[in-house]
């Protein structure tokens, strides 16, 4: 379908399920597709201008507005059917919770530093299979896959620069001069990391080969995030 938005006021992405890949809203918006509307709205009695996030997704010549509980719901189907054809977790997933046994996996889709979607995959959407024994060998597989060539692909370490980061994994401000650990992510084409405290990192999904950084630490914190890395 077609969706005629206001360049000047509003804007918007829409997400394929079957690929997970994020598209500017243009023209056409193909079925199914799940979608993140932004409009600008201006409050007379603050005097500020606000962006105010919808969501919807596309069904035929339809538009249905979702709520963010709702549209995680598809999104998690969506996410299941991905790793089960796949085998593999589609772009932009991170596992937000351990994974346990019997136990939904509790999985997050970052699509900007803004927006983040929280999914929860339970044996149902899994074709009866628990969630642990079809995410775990996927984290696995990952982690071992040989040295990434490209650079700009890997995780950073490096010491906080600042105190105004947030961690994104667990809300809270990095302080200065601590160690944190990026994601790398791409917005707009621009290589960007989203940091995290060592803490809140789920070290099984990372490998030595794929952290850059580790050797500009000092010995005491490389030694030790090469511990978690092993
Ligand atoms: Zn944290």
């Amino acid at each position: 379908m077609k969706m005629q938005l206001d360049p000047d006021e509003e804007w918007g992405h829409f997400i394929d399920p079957e690929t997970f890949k994020i598209y500017q809203i243009t023209e056409e918006i193909p079925d199914g597709s799940l979608v993140v509307l932004k409009e600008r709205e201006y409050i007379e009695d603050l005097d500020r201008t606000i962006i105010q996030t919808s969501y919807g997704i596309v069904e035929g010549i339809k538009y249905q507005p979702l709520n963010k509980r709702d549209i995680s719901k598809h999104m998690s189907k969506a996410c299941a059917e991905y790793i089960l054809k796949e085998n593999s977790l589609p772009p932009k997933i991170v596992v937000e919770k351990k994974l346990q046994l019997d136990k939904p996996a509790k999985l997050g889709f970052v699509m900007s530093n803004y927006d983040t979607f929280h999914l929860q995959l339970d044996k149902s959407l899994l074709g009866g299979s628990n969630p642990i024994e079809i995410i775990n060998p996927i984290l696995e597989q990952a982690a071992s896959e040989p040295d990434s060539d490209d650079d700009d692909l890997k995780w950073k370490a490096e010491y906080a620069k600042s105190s105004r980061a947030t961690c994104k994994s667990c809300g809270l401000k990095i302080e200065k001069n601590t160690v944190r650990i990026g994601e790398p992510h791409y917005y707009q084409d621009h290589l960007n990391y989203r940091w995290n405290h060592e803490k809140c990192i789920f070290w099984k999904r990372l490998s030595l080969a794929n952290v850059k950084g580790l050797d500009e630490l000092e010995e005491t914190d490389r030694n030790r995030i090469e511990k978690l890395l092993k």
